[in-house]
């Protein structure tokens, strides 16, 4: 059985970010993913220059190309709000990947069935031993699955359901739409241009308000295409998307229940997506960090002040224009 300090099951964003922190802070880190990197992982892919901040990442330091969004509009019921708020636009496939390498820490392909507490550490699969479990693995993550579930930390009402697509086509229109609320949809639809020819296109709501209404998710899939047919930024045949499911931040009660002992859960696995946009690529990064600051320092985990919304970011976004350009 292989000894380290600590496990992280999950390679995304949130478990390289914890990788990150505990790899410039000297332990013995095994990332384990089932998937082979790079992956596909469904996602807008946009990214506040907060988050890529707070990981010190630089659009010099990247090798794929990130887009900037220059302004984001708004759309509801015919009306049209345009926000000038420069931000990133990635393709999850890279930035994953790239974060991941970028950590230094050991990656294995391996998908986690279970973690067993064995004296004061835990074994997982039976082929790894550590004092300390991260739970990186998003919506499905084991960890949450074994030591979490029960606390009740994701609030079903909370779910997010959506259906998303990125594929290589001209970028007709350079800025990010969301229309929010069509024909009574709880969510919005989305645009999102991406460098060097790619768009990604989704639609995403809260699930229980969606089956009450006995509204199907397919069926604004359709819209949204038909949408953006209608103005001109696609055409031709569009592949079929693909489904994921996660959870928005609830209101009460988080930080207590995200570490158990050793074991500590990040990012999608403790569902701390925002409010308004469903953004958690900065909360994954946020909480990774953090969760690598308190296990090797030793200090509190918590997550309290997490941004609940995504739109304090994006105001900033006006009057701090491109941090870094
Ligand atoms: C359609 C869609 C659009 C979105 N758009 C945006 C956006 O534009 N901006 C934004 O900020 N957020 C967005 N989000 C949210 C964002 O994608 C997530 O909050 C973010 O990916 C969370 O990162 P994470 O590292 O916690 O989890 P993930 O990125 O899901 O990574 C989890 C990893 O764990 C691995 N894993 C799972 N189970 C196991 C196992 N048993 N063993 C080993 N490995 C395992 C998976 O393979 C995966 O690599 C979107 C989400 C969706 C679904």
């Amino acid at each position: 059985m292989r000894r380290v300090d600590v496990v992280v099951v999950g390679g995304g964003p949130a478990g390289a970010a914890c990788a990150t922190g505990l790899v410039r802070r000297g332990l013995d880190v095994v990332v384990l993913d089932r998937a082979r990197f790079p992956r596909v992982k469904l996602c807008g892919g946009l990214v506040t220059q907060e988050a890529a901040a707070a990981l010190g990442l630089h659009e010099a330091d990247y090798p794929h190309g990130w887009l900037w969004i220059d302004r984001f509009h708004f759309h509801w019921r015919g009306l049209r709000l345009p926000l000038p708020s420069p931000q990133i636009s990635i393709r999850r496939v890279e930035f994953d990947a790239f974060l991941l390498q970028r950590s230094g820490a050991e990656l294995v392909h391996h998908r986690v069935q279970t973690i067993e507490r064995q004296g004061g550490g835990y074994v997982v699969d039976g082929q790894w031993r550590a004092d300390v479990v991260v739970g990186a693995g998003g919506t499905a993550c084991p960890v949450y699955r074994t030591f979490f579930r029960e606390l009740g930390l994701r609030e079903k009402g909370l779910q997010i359901t959506a259906l998303e697509l990125e594929f290589a086509h001209e970028v007709r229109e350079r800025d990010c739409h969301f229309w929010f609320f069509e024909e009574g949809f709880p969510g919005y639809y989305w645009y999102i241009p991406k460098a060097a020819g790619w768009v990604n296109v989704g639609v995403g709501a809260l699930a229980e308000p969606l089956k009450r209404a006995q509204d199907s998710i397919w069926r604004h899939w359709q819209r949204c295409l038909a949408k953006l047919q209608a103005l001109g930024w696609l055409d031709g045949e569009v592949p079929q998307p693909g489904g994921h499911t996660y959870y928005l931040m609830g209101l009460m009660g988080r930080p207590a229940r995200v570490r158990r002992d050793g074991a500590y859960l990040v990012g999608d696995a403790a569902g701390l997506a925002t409010r308004d946009l469903g953004e958690g690529i900065r909360a994954a990064i946020e909480s990774g960090l953090r969760a690598a600051a308190a296990i090797a320092d030793g200090g509190d985990y918590q997550l309290d002040d997490l941004p609940r919304t995504s739109w304090p970011a994006l105001l900033r976004g006006l009057v701090r224009r491109r941090w870094w350009a």
